[in-house]
């Protein structure tokens, strides 16, 4: 007696098994993403899942793989489930970024501005709005034009650093927002906009807006750098401005713990999923030296060249910790304008001088015949003065 031979799933219900597997970074099911490139049922019943990945480096693989596997394995017939991995193109990646909502910003948005930079660290107190602030004063020091949106919406905290209080900015004739200035440096910060301490509950779609407005209907002005303090972690804030400023790049800060740049490495993987290239690593807190000359390496030692070298990167400095720092951070002055000279600030003028070097050359500027179209009024979301 022959055995009955296994049904076999058909095509919706193996799309119906897909739809059950979650990106964790998108949150939405890898059907829906048009993530499925093909499935094949063989007679044996042997199902072959090609995946397409925003990139080919993609980290959540091996959550694919098995979540497929578990999917499609509990399908009545199924005796085997293989999974491949494509990388979508660049047209199927913007069709899915229009998918999520997520389109860049309008063409000329930031035309205006030479270059972003993103101050990204994997975790939160290792001195990445510290190394902001003072990078900002260091850049402006040296003849730059700049600019930092503080984009660490939880955990803003670039008004305090330019001891700027919380006055409501204001909106031009042209209905654009006036960003706040201190030393010469624009700053834009969502803590304008809150009453201070409380606590700020975004929601995505908000979030969304909010960011896109600070990009595109803030009175940037013609600027050399744009530093954007990104929040700790990778998560919407982080990947809503990766994919609204592909053109950015992006200044990883860790501390000197070797452990440290593992954590670290996800903000290098998350910019690599949108193609963001890599400016350099800065390990901040790098050892303490008495006022004797002993060095004190009290965060450890190497965790800034392990990461610059895993991820071919330079490392652009390495900040020792020194009181003053903190001091003069609490204080709203930054450290390099009130003692260019501490070892701090030193390391973050050398910093400074180093992402000076690999800015790109700006174009000449180009006579326009035309003068241009004032904007359109923008529409409003965040409270104006
Ligand atoms: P993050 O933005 O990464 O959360 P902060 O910039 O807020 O971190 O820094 C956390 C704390 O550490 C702040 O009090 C800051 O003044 C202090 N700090 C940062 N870097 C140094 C340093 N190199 N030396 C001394 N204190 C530092």
């Amino acid at each position: 007696m022959t055995e009955p031979t296994p049904t076999l799933p058909n095509d919706a219900q193996i799309q119906k098994a897909l739809s059950n597997v979650i990106d964790p970074e998108l949150r939405k099911d890898i059907v829906e993403l048009g993530m499925v490139r093909s499935a094949v049922v063989h007679a044996n019943g042997v199902v072959d899942v090609t995946v397409s990945l925003t990139t080919a480096g993609c980290p959540i693989r091996g959550h694919f793989e098995k979540a497929v596997r578990e999917h499609v394995g509990a399908l009545e017939g199924v005796t085997g489930v293989n999974t491949a991995f494509d990388v979508l193109s660049d047209e199927e990646k913007s069709g899915l970024q229009k998918k999520l909502g997520r389109s860049s910003l309008p063409e000329g948005a930031l035309a205006q501005v030479g270059r972003v930079i993103c101050i990204a660290s994997g975790k939160g107190g290792v001195g990445k709005s510290t190394l902001t602030a003072n990078l900002a004063a260091a850049l402006s020091a040296e003849g730059r034009r700049v600019g930092v949106l503080d984009a660490d919406v939880w955990g803003y905290s670039q008004p305090r650093m330019f001891g700027l209080g919380a006055g409501r900015p204001k909106v031009n004739a042209e209905r654009k927002i006036l960003p706040h200035e201190s030393h010469g440096v624009k700053v834009m910060s969502i803590g304008f906009f809150v009453d201070e301490d409380s606590a700020v509950v975004w929601r995505g779609p908000m979030l969304h807006k909010a960011l896109t407005q600070f990009l595109e209907d803030v009175a940037w002005g013609e600027l050399d750098d744009l530093l954007v303090d990104l929040p700790p972690g990778t998560g919407d804030v982080s990947m809503t401005l990766s994919q609204l400023l592909p053109d950015s790049q992006f200044l990883l800060v860790t501390t000197p713990q070797q452990v440290a740049q593992k954590v670290a490495r996800r903000s290098a993987d998350m910019a690599a999923k949108f193609n963001i290239e890599i400016a350099g690593v800065v390990e901040n807190m790098a050892s303490f030296v008495t006022p004797e000359g002993e060095r004190f390496p009290i965060f450890g030692e190497g965790g800034g060249r392990l990461l610059a070298d895993e991820l071919d990167v330079p490392l652009l400095g390495q900040v020792p910790l020194t009181m003053p720092l903190r001091e003069n951070s609490d204080a709203g002055i930054p450290l390099v304008y009130a003692n260019p000279d501490d070892p701090a600030s030193q390391a973050i003028r050398q910093i400074a001088r180093g992402l000076i070097a690999i800015a790109p050359i700006a174009p000449l500027p180009m006579v326009d015949e035309q003068p241009p179209e004032p904007p359109a009024p923008a529409g409003m979301s965040l409270p104006m003065a």
